[in-house]
């Protein structure tokens, strides 16, 4: 697994000049959003974090430490064994769920590092007793149910029931959660979200009359859940996309939860060059100047960092608080911008690629449309070979 190494202090345009490219990570924004989402839930929910894809590509070791110390998460969500074993690695105490199928070479180090994997196979609930019998160890599980996404879970069905009852009699595993996910909670119409929670409801209902037990831990909404369905909360929430300050769509209230982003993408102009007309930039020469005079600024970002080669024409990026739109191609290590209208800008200058400059801002949502792509995508593709420096929070 890669380790990235955080720096925890905030960088200054003065004191950077040199920098390629760094994502910085807004610690107190985590903070916010966690506290944003704690006031509009019920204050006995506690909230799962979602720290999937390198805590979508925001650096899970650091965030995760962070929210060590916050009462109210019960725990963090991961996609893969290997990203819950990581953050054990890295520190993590409490309780990690895996949200998908997790393979049986993991299951004795599941009872061993106390993770948790969601369950829905009854192949898994014999291999698990056999682990948890080797560890000496039970695996707490939590069930899958699915009410409407189709991707996984058992059926809120008499089939659904048999499974349930299998797994809380199967020796060595404990059914500690059961959950579900909403497959349009971030859509304008409520009513398959409300369809979706019903059947769990009444699932669960089930559980408890039919098979005289109650599940500790009942949990359905993730982001957009949290946000406008209020009904929804109940032992727990997984809170992922607006843990970092992003939306779920743009079909969402933007009111009743705030949001701060959480991760700010910079760079510093490295080379600026003056063309008359009839210059082609990048390759394909698919821009070709035509002033007397433009002025042409390479920044060292490319798609080998993560930046959308899809933003090719189309994107741009901020120096001294103005727009700079991307010229020609991005190459996979740099891109060309077009800085005639900024006087000021100069060899060092800093570049905003996802952020704040002065009166002007680009959004995750706005270059993930531009783009083609999603937030949450575009997000999770900052990869490796950007470092993550982390400001505010307790740790900075
Ligand atoms: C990824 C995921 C989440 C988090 O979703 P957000 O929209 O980012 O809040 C919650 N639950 C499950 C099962 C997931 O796979």
């Amino acid at each position: 697994m890669e380790s990235l190494n955080y720096i925890t202090s905030c960088r200054t345009e003065e004191s950077a000049g040199h920098d390629r490219v760094w994502a910085q990570i807004d610690m107190d924004a985590v903070l916010y959003n966690m506290e944003s989402m704690r006031n509009h839930i019920r204050q006995e929910t506690q909230i799962i974090a979602v720290l999937k894809t390198n805590a979508y590509g925001h650096g899970a070791a650091a965030i995760m430490r962070e929210l060590e110390k916050v009462p109210y998460v019960w725990g963090y969500a991961a996609a893969t064994y290997e990203e819950a074993k990581e953050l054990r690695n890295q520190g993590a105490r409490k309780p990690i769920l895996l949200l998908g199928y997790v393979f049986p070479y993991c299951y004795r180090d599941l009872a061993h590092s106390e993770i948790r994997p969601a369950v829905f196979r009854e192949d898994m609930l014999a291999q698990l007793s056999q682990a948890a019998a080797a560890e000496g160890k039970p695996v707490c599980v939590h069930v899958a149910l699915d009410t409407g996404m189709g991707r996984i879970g058992v059926q809120p069905d008499d089939s659904g029931l048999a499974f349930v009852k299998k797994a809380i009699n199967t020796p060595g595993v404990i059914v500690e959660g059961m959950f579900t996910h909403f497959a349009k909670a971030d859509e304008e119409d409520a009513a398959p979200t409300k369809r979706q929670i019903a059947l769990y409801e009444g699932f669960r209902d089930r559980i408890r009359e039919e098979l005289g037990y109650d599940i500790p831990i009942c949990h359905c909404s993730n982001s957009a859940g949290i946000i406008a369905f209020p009904q929804a909360n109940m032992d727990a929430v997984r809170a992922g996309i607006t843990l970092y300050g992003l939306w779920p769509s743009d079909e969402v209230s933007r009111t009743a939860v705030p949001l701060r982003p959480v991760m700010s993408l910079y760079s510093h102009i490295v080379y600026i060059k003056d063309a008359g007309p009839g210059v082609s930039v990048s390759y394909g020469g698919t821009f070709t100047t035509t002033k007397e005079k433009t002025r042409i600024a390479t920044i060292p970002v490319g798609y080998g960092d993560g930046y959308p080669r899809s933003l090719s024409g189309k994107g741009y990026v901020l120096i001294c608080g103005q727009k700079a739109p991307i010229l020609g191609r991005v190459c996979m290590d740099q891109m060309m911008v077009d800085v005639t209208d900024i006087p000021d800008a100069h060899e060092g200058s800093l570049c905003t690629l996802i952020g704040r400059d002065g009166g002007c801002g680009i959004t995750m949502e706005e270059l993930g449309d531009l783009s083609g792509r999603f937030n949450y995508e575009l997000a999770c593709d900052i990869n490796s070979r950007v470092p993550r420096i982390v400001c505010g929070g307790s740790l900075g």
